[in-house]
């Protein structure tokens, strides 16, 4: 019964790859290049071939964590088939007014944060292709206490919630975008097509961490991520080469408590250059104990900057990096 049931996801992600393949025959599409990631399919790495033990938890793992799931990937499937409803010219100047209503869209929605940035080829995954440039990157906070229990399948179903809610924003921004004469493609939580912690720094709204998780002032790396793309050429894009956030890496660097807590010892100590890049995690490890154990978010649980009201004296701390 286990056996059929993976058989059936891996051919449902079988199929969504091929969708998201297809966009590259897309006349006009933006493609990855040679520094692009390459596609990360969490079933071949392990993912779903551990349900939790205890009665209550399987009965949740099965009426409430699947159905979740579920309707995630029915979003990516979404994100992926609207495209076709965009406009065949679409427009791509919107007046100052309408760019505050799509921030006021999110936000009203659930998302805690939205910025602005422009995509470059390499944090495309390699097995697609976007349509447009222009990006409104979204943020959705996940709660503190059951970040609190993590490593915990509470953690998990949590987690997968707001994966399913961002989703929901961000294709219904879309549409909402299509409505109004633009063009528009998201890129859901779960299984995304764009690499969103560097999307979320260069729209400035935190910094990558040595977690290789965005970090932000307000909720640290308590936070899952979405992008909508869109023909919109005037939106106020970030100056991401004076990001407010710098600090926060500064901290970071001399911080590192995530890599001393991760259980199976999978963040580097120094990050791993890649062509177009940096890699933070050593998969081969993390991806093991990440599915033994409910997703496991340590290292969003650990992080100081995930503690709401965590403070830090940034004078205080540049006095300390100089002095070093
Ligand atoms: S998810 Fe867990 S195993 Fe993976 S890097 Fe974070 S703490 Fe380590
Ligand atoms: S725990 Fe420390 S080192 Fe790790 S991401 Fe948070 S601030 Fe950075």
């Amino acid at each position: 019964m286990k056996k059929l049931f993976l058989k059936l996801i891996q051919s449902i992600m079988d199929k969504l790859t091929q969708i998201e393949h297809a966009h590259q025959m897309r006349p006009g599409v933006m493609m990855p290049n040679a520094a692009s990631m390459p596609f990360f399919d969490f079933i071949s790495h392990g993912g779903m071939k551990k349900s939790p033990s205890g009665f209550k938890s399987k009965l949740k793992f099965i009426g409430v964590l699947l159905p979740t799931m579920a309707n995630s990937l029915r979003g990516n499937f979404k994100s992926n088939l609207s495209v076709k409803r965009n406009p065949t010219h679409p427009k791509t100047r919107a007046s100052q007014d309408f760019i505050e209503e799509i921030k006021q869209f999110a936000l009203q929605r659930g998302a805690c944060m939205v910025g602005f940035t422009k995509l470059e080829p390499q944090y495309i995954f390699d097995h697609t292709a976007i349509l447009h440039e222009n990006a409104i990157v979204l943020a959705q906070e996940m709660d503190e206490d059951k970040i609190d229990l993590a490593p915990h399948f509470e953690t998990e179903l949590m987690v997968h919630k707001v994966y399913r809610e961002l989703g929901e924003i961000a294709n219904d921004m879309a549409d909402f975008l299509r409505d109004k004469g633009f063009g528009a493609q998201s890129s859901v939580a779960l299984r995304g097509t764009t690499v969103l912690p560097i999307m979320a720094q260069k729209a400035n709204l935190g910094m990558v961490g040595r977690n290789g998780l965005l970090l932000t002032e307000r909720f640290g790396a308590r936070i899952r991520l979405a992008a909508v793309y869109t023909s919109i050429d005037n939106l106020p894009f970030a100056d991401s080469e004076n990001n407010p956030n710098k600090w926060i890496r500064d901290y970071c660097d001399m911080c590192g408590i995530c890599v001393r807590k991760c259980p199976p010892k999978a963040l580097y100590e120094k990050p791993i250059k890649r062509p177009g890049g940096e890699t933070y995690v050593d998969n081969n490890k993390c991806f093991p104990y990440f599915h033994e154990n409910s997703g496991c978010a340590v290292c969003i649980k650990v992080c100081p900057f995930s503690k709401p009201g965590f403070k830090v004296n940034k004078e205080a701390m540049y006095e300390i990096l100089n002095n070093k």
